[in-house]
């Protein structure tokens, strides 16, 4: 059973064929990047631009490195939000046109699913119920589901997801875009004890998050030292933001294990590919007899595998087929 994913509510060009889905025969990500960097942030309208260019030749990539035509797929899965409008609306028209020309099912994705359903990729053999922390570039997410497909949402972020929190305070300590992945290398050589700041909400009696007064502290940090005329410990700043960052994840993560007295544990979005989380989350659990999940670095950040894959199971699961009318929906929520 071959599922074709596209996705593109962001700055990825994404399509993907997947087998059963579970089995990646194919996964092309086109990333702008390069085209965004100078602006230190995706910019919409070029971001659309690119997908027009772009769509056509991945999904014909995919296609060619899974070794499949149009006659061979079963069904299409496409994100229909949330991100950013006109993204979508280039592959939901893309996804519909060949659903309709081919006569095949069509499945809409919610984009957060997908980064949710990574996990079964890289671990088919997981079942709920499960506890699942996304985080990622544009949410921040506590998540409980006791089956496939029903999720309760214990907490979310209250201001800022903690992708954007990586990529702001990145943006001020000019260390790279995307942040993340910036200031998850910095920091290895960093002292995360370095310099003291807050974890809002750390103690609260809920699974909320809140990143935007960690940012805040990071600025004036960072406006204290210049007016001082002194230099930025910038491996220190960025091990030291980090580590409050993986701290009230981790608290949160584990306060919800055990008021739902849950053996696994999975982690999604593109924050889960950062290294420190992983390995702090991961140790905090192990002690409890809690297992994590990650996907493999690859299936963390936007990716049209994981879209095909959570459309294979809502199509499995409910039957769950969109409309020819099906639109873009940009502010989409889970549950
Ligand atoms: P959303 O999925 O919420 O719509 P998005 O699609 O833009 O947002 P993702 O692609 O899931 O977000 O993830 C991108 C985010 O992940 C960016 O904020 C990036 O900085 C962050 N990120 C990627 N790698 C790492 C890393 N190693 N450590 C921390 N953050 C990372
Ligand atoms: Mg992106
Ligand atoms: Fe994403």
């Amino acid at each position: 059973f071959l599922t074709l994913g596209i996705e593109s509510s962001c700055d990825e060009t994404s399509a993907a064929v997947i087998k059963d889905g579970k089995e990646v025969l194919s996964n092309i990500v086109a990333s702008q990047i390069d085209w965004h960097r100078k602006f230190g942030g995706v910019v919409p309208e070029i971001a659309s631009r690119k997908h027009v260019e772009l769509i056509n030749p991945v999904i014909q990539e995919a296609l060619e490195e899974a070794g499949v035509s149009y006659s061979d797929l079963n069904l299409v899965a496409v994100t229909y939000g949330p991100g950013l409008v006109g993204g979508l609306l280039v592959g939901i028209a893309g996804a519909k046109a060949i659903a309709y020309a081919h006569e095949l099912p069509l499945v809409a994705v919610n984009h957060i699913e997908g980064h949710i359903y990574s996990n079964f990729i890289s671990h088919p053999e997981l079942e709920p119920p499960l506890v699942c922390l996304t985080v990622s570039g544009g949410h921040t997410d506590l998540l409980y589901f006791e089956e496939l497909g029903e999720y309760e949402i214990l907490g979310r972020t209250k201001d800022d997801a903690a992708g954007e929190a990586f990529d702001k305070v990145a943006r001020v300590m000019e260390i790279g875009y995307p942040g993340g992945p910036a200031i998850d290398k910095l920091a290895k050589t960093g002292d995360l004890e370095a310099i003291e700041l807050p974890r809002p909400l750390i103690y609260d009696d809920n699974y909320d998050f809140s990143f935007s007064g960690l940012k805040t502290a990071v600025l004036n940090y960072i406006n204290q030292k210049q007016q001082k005329g002194e230099d930025i410990p910038k491996a220190d700043l960025a091990a030291s933001f980090q580590q409050a960052v993986v701290d009230v994840l981790t608290s949160k993560v584990v306060k919800a294990v055990k008021a739902k007295e849950i053996g696994q544990v999975l982690l999604s979005g593109g924050v889960s590919a950062n290294s420190h989380l992983r390995s702090v989350l991961a140790a905090e659990l192990k002690q409890l007899g809690v297992k994590l999940y990650y996907p493999q670095p690859k299936l963390c950040t936007d990716n049209a595998a994981m879209i095909a894959t959570a459309g294979y199971f809502k199509w499995k699961l409910k039957q769950q087929i969109a409309p020819y009318a099906l639109n873009a929906d940009p502010g989409l929520r889970l549950g």
